[in-house]
């Protein structure tokens, strides 16, 4: 009987448990055995009751259910070999040949590193007498798919991640609540979300909430965006507007690379000096609401879509398929090379970083334009 686990991994995300119930009921539902791997990579190093069978009631209820109800965690020792050298060979003593993982871009590097290394790993323990010939010898290839768990909707590849149209309805339902204020006492809101490297929370936020500006870290405003903003929410409010609000993602950058931050926004909009706009002006930094609550029903629906397709990737594969992970592309549930979308991730958050923003903006999938 194949024994496939799940396991979730880095920051944590609504729909990540949709995901484990799928991989948990669909594997049961092959004739597989289900487990789930608690506290990501760390349950995998520590092993003991960490690594849990499952049963199909063991995850009744769980699809509504925000964050990852068999937790998540940043384990330091996944990152040297040693560590890594305890995850084999607890994989091995609990007869497990398959691993789906959800999580991040950091999570899935992890994984295919992993996978790469598999053959030595096993072959070290063999030779450190930590486990026998026998014992490792139906277990010489590893087997890994990938899910994208992520609030940021960051991966390059697939159209959304896990956990990103739940965080996107929290960030309007709060800006929502933050109009009925505003619009009462005129005022305006400075609101920063989530994205250190990926503006399409704040870009799509501002859409959704009819925003008068937003910054994203890919797209930096040019040197003079002080008086283009002043002027955009002059022309709003001239217009009638009694409100006003500014999405600001936590990695917006101007041209030159320097952070612009919510303070120096209200401060520009609280401008009392003569041409000022003088608005009576709050910022409200959203933090971790953004990530809690019930998952959304597309997240629901993407997190049991991918999750079944990954079982059957599990089950299609052979030792000489590319690890994939599982995508959204244009509606389609697809596979797709786990590392080149990692790569490509990693480049953009690169490009970010060295300032080369044209660069950025020409890796996103998302179209932009003025
Ligand atoms: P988020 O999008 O929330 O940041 P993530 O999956 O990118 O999620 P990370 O903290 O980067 O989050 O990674 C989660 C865990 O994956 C790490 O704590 C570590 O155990 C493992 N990991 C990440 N990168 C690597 C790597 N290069 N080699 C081995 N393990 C890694």
């Amino acid at each position: 009987k194949k024994k496939i686990a799940v396991m979730t991994s880095g920051g944590d995300s609504p729909g990540m448990n949709g995901a484990v119930r799928a991989v948990v009921r669909m594997a049961i539902h092959k004739g597989c055995d289900a487990y789930c791997i608690y506290e990501g990579y760390e349950g995998l190093v520590r092993g003991g009751d960490l690594i849990r069978k499952m049963d199909w009631h063991d995850v009744r209820g769980w699809l509504s259910e925000g964050g990852t109800l068999i937790g998540t965690a940043r384990c330091m020792a996944f990152y040297e070999r040693p560590g890594r050298l305890k995850a084999a060979k607890n994989m091995i003593l609990n007869g497990i040949d398959a691993l789906i993982i959800c999580g991040g871009d950091g999570s899935l590097t992890g994984a295919d590193r992993f996978r790469a290394e598999w053959p030595s790993l096993i072959d070290e323990l063999v030779t450190k007498g930590e486990l026998t010939k026998e014992q490792v010898t139906p277990y010489r290839h590893l087997n890994i798919v990938g899910l994208v768990g992520s609030i940021d909707n960051d991966l390059s590849g697939t159209d959304a991640t896990i956990g990103s149209y739940s965080a996107l309805a929290r960030i309007c339902e709060m800006v929502d609540y933050i109009e009925a204020t505003a619009s009462s006492h005129s005022r305006a809101f400075v609101v920063e979300v989530m994205g250190r490297h990926c503006g399409w929370l704040a870009l799509m936020a501002g859409v959704a909430t009819g925003a008068d500006f937003v910054f994203i870290p890919e797209r930096p405003r040019e040197k003079d965006w002080r008086d283009e903003m002043v002027a955009v929410v002059r022309r709003h409010r001239e217009m009638g507007k009694r409100k006003t609000i500014v999405i600001v993602a936590e990695g917006a950058l101007d041209k030159d690379g320097v952070k612009i931050t919510p303070a120096e926004i209200k401060d520009l909009l609280a401008n009392k000096d003569e041409g000022g706009l003088a608005l009576d002006t709050r910022i409200t930094t959203l933090g971790h609401v953004q990530r809690g609550g019930t998952a959304v029903a597309y997240d629901r629906m993407l997190a049991t879509l991918q999750g079944v397709e990954a079982v059957r990737a599990v089950l299609e594969a052979t030792p000489e398929t590319e690890t994939c992970f599982i995508a959204i592309n244009e509606n389609k549930i697809v596979r797709k090379p786990l590392m080149q979308a990692v790569a490509e991730t990693k480049e953009v958050a690169k490009a970010v970083e060295s300032k080369d923003f044209d660069k950025a903006m020409g890796l996103r999938d998302t179209e932009f334009s003025d």
